[in-house]
């Protein structure tokens, strides 16, 4: 096993999280910092510790929010800043707005917007206003918009002209609980109108609408999962989630006041809302926002250019950096890099590596849910890295592996190197509090006072946790439970292999036989050769047994739009089954553009 090993020298400044056990051992959630304490006794709202609290103090005249337009043409990034006190002001004015319109606590308030300054306004004036905040990713087509408009019973839209006449207009009539719609980019005057103009609604606001005293079981959030496994679900959060975003915003992504820190995943998923509009602004550092799509040399540009300090990205996109070729990075330097993240996904060890070559620092995976709201497992900066695994439970986070047992009950299993399924102590603040009009399954979540993940891992015999597979994913070949990450990780150490998606044809003798997709990097052709080598590649690092007994070379493989290999849709292509729900589905061909942003 290769370590990445750290030493102090590794630190550009000294980590938040240094001694592990000890923190561990005396950390308690009841003790983590009240962010909302001079909102009043028992009150708690996200808001309210993200600009509220900053309204006055020094943080006021920090940028919280730096946008870099798509528009960048020849002339370098064309950048415009939002301040901590200015962005709390929109905020207040978003809160008299929705309040004019008799929108109120618990009412649902959903933008369906790029990341342009005023999704950042309209959830947190909502948040303030004690609404339910429901992003939706703004490159859905009109049936998962009106699907979760409808499931969600949207009371207000925020949106475009465009996305408007393309998505709701047709359907308006079949959403009844729909009473208002914003558009960003309408100037007119609206009587009359079925949609009205944001900004004409702020400038006549009032800017001191005070903060609603909601507590931290009121419900925040509504966030739909990302539909790698079957239909979305839609899960709820409450405001009490602050506490979690705020202290793995601390322990897990090292946050520091002075950080430039850009998270590459849309608001419209839920790393884009706990940690690309949340954590940030509880730490009160910079954000970067880029309103344009994954191109691998912008994105250098921007690390480069805005000095960005600490980056939280996916594995997605790592690996369409690699495959986009070293070259591209050599011309940039990344001097003020001090900590590179990733969650979505299994990060291969090849990328954590490639960080290293590349970025001069390595990949930091960690594993976490939209159930969960918040990091659960990770590696962070202080700490070695074993490359492909998650790394450990935060402090506060107790994770275990279990097989559930036929009459329902689990079995812990404590001995190290044991796959099972990952399971969790609730506790932790961020935890869901339940699927949208999903209660039974909500309930078959929890068995023996543990929340059962649906993800396969095992735990090394230094608490480090690797991941095995989706439960749904994992292939049983001749008595063998075979993980899907662990070949794929073996064949994305080829040098040809951009990509590689795993899945179990069903087989009379076997059970199952293991199928490999693999996308190749830039420069190599798909033919006999190179097939029998990754082949030969496969067998020697997996073992006969695991190896996949068939590779087959693919232009792209099927993603969500949040950037995940939808492994269940090459199942059933390949069985000539019914796809499912494709509502998530990247529709754009390869992992592209959108399909990196979770
Ligand atoms: P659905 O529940 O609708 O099928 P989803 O599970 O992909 O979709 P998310 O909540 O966005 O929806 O993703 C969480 C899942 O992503 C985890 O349960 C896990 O399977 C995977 N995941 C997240 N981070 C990691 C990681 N670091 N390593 C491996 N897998 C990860
Ligand atoms: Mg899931």
């Amino acid at each position: 096993m290769t370590v990445i090993h750290k030493t102090a020298q590794d630190w550009r400044v000294t980590p938040n999280l240094v001694d592990y056990e000890k923190t561990c051992a005396t950390f308690d959630w009841a003790a983590a910092p009240n962010l909302c304490a001079e909102m009043g006794p028992g009150l708690c709202n996200i808001a309210y510790a993200a600009v509220d609290r900053h309204a006055h103090g020094p943080t006021a005249s920090r940028t919280a929010l730096r946008f870099v337009s798509e528009s960048d043409g020849d002339t370098g990034l064309s950048v415009r800043g939002l301040s901590y006190g200015e962005l709390g002001l929109l905020a207040r004015k978003f809160t008299d707005v929705l309040r004019s319109l008799d929108v109120h606590k618990g009412d649902r308030v959903f933008t369906l917007l790029g990341r342009c300054p005023e999704l950042y306004v309209a959830i947190l004036g909502a948040l303030r206003n004690g609404s339910v905040v429901s992003p939706l990713f703004s490159a859905f087509g009109p049936e998962p918009v009106a699907t979760r408009l409808s499931i969600g019973e949207a009371d207000v839209l925020i949106t475009t002209k465009a996305q408007y006449r393309k998505k709701i207009a047709g359907i308006r009539d079949q959403l009844p609980s729909l009473r208002h719609v914003f558009v960003i980019d309408d100037h007119d005057d609206d009587s009359g109108a079925q949609t009205m103009g944001f900004w004409p609604r702020m400038d006549a606001a009032g800017d001191d609408a005070p903060i609603e005293p909601t507590t931290a079981d009121d419900p925040a959030l509504l966030h739909f999962t990302s539909g790698t496994t079957g239909t979305p679900k839609g899960a709820l959060h409450v405001h009490g989630a602050v506490t979690m975003h705020y202290v793995t915003g601390r322990y897990a992504l090292d946050l520091h006041e002075d950080d430039v820190y850009w998270c590459t995943a849309d608001p419209g998923w839920v790393t884009g809302m706990s940690y690309g509009v949340i954590a940030p602004l509880l730490h009160g550092v910079t954000s970067i926002v880029d309103e344009g799509d994954f191109d691998a040399e912008r994105w250098y540009r921007i690390l480069e250019s805005q000095g960005v300090t600490v980056w939280y990205t996916a594995p997605t996109a790592i690996r369409m950096l690699i495959k986009a070729g070293a070259e591209l990075a050599a011309g940039s330097r990344f001097p003020r890099l001090r900590f590179v993240a990733s969650v979505g996904e299994p990060l291969n060890a090849e990328a954590v590596w490639w960080g290293k070559r590349v970025l001069g620092l390595p990949i930091h995976d960690n594993w976490w849910q939209t159930e969960t709201g918040g990091i659960m497992i990770a590696n962070t900066p202080a700490f070695d890295i074993k490359p492909g695994s998650m790394g450990r439970p935060l402090p506060g986070v107790h994770a275990t592996i279990v097989h559930r047992r036929d009459d329902g009950a689990v079995e812990v299993i404590d001995t190290p190197g044991v796959e099972g399924e990952l399971a969790l102590k609730p506790g932790w603040p961020s935890m869901f509090r339940g699927y949208l009009h999903q209660e039974e399954r909500y309930r078959k979540t929890f068995a023996d006072g543990l929340y059962l993940t649906g993800d396969m891992a095992k735990r090394d015999d230094d608490g480090r946790f690797w991941f095995v597979g989706r439960a749904d994913d994992v292939i049983k070949s001749a008595g063998h439970l075979i993980g899907p990450f662990e070949v794929e990780n073996a064949l994305t150490d080829h040098p040809a292999v951009a990509e590689a998606a795993v899945i179990g044809v069903p087989d009379p003798t076997v059970g199952e036989v293991v199928k490999a997709f693999v996308t190749l990097k830039d420069g190599y052709q798909p033919d006999d050769a190179l097939q029998r080598d990754l082949m030969a590649h496969a067998r020697k690092r997996l073992g006969a047994a695991v190896a996949p007994k068939t590779i087959a070379f693919a232009d792209s493989l099927p993603h969500t739009r949040s950037g995940k290999i939808m492994r269940r849709l090459l199942k059933a292509r390949e069985l000539g089954l019914p796809e499912g729900d494709t509502s998530t589905i990247e529709t754009t061909g390869s992992a592209s553009a959108t399909a990196v942003t979770r």
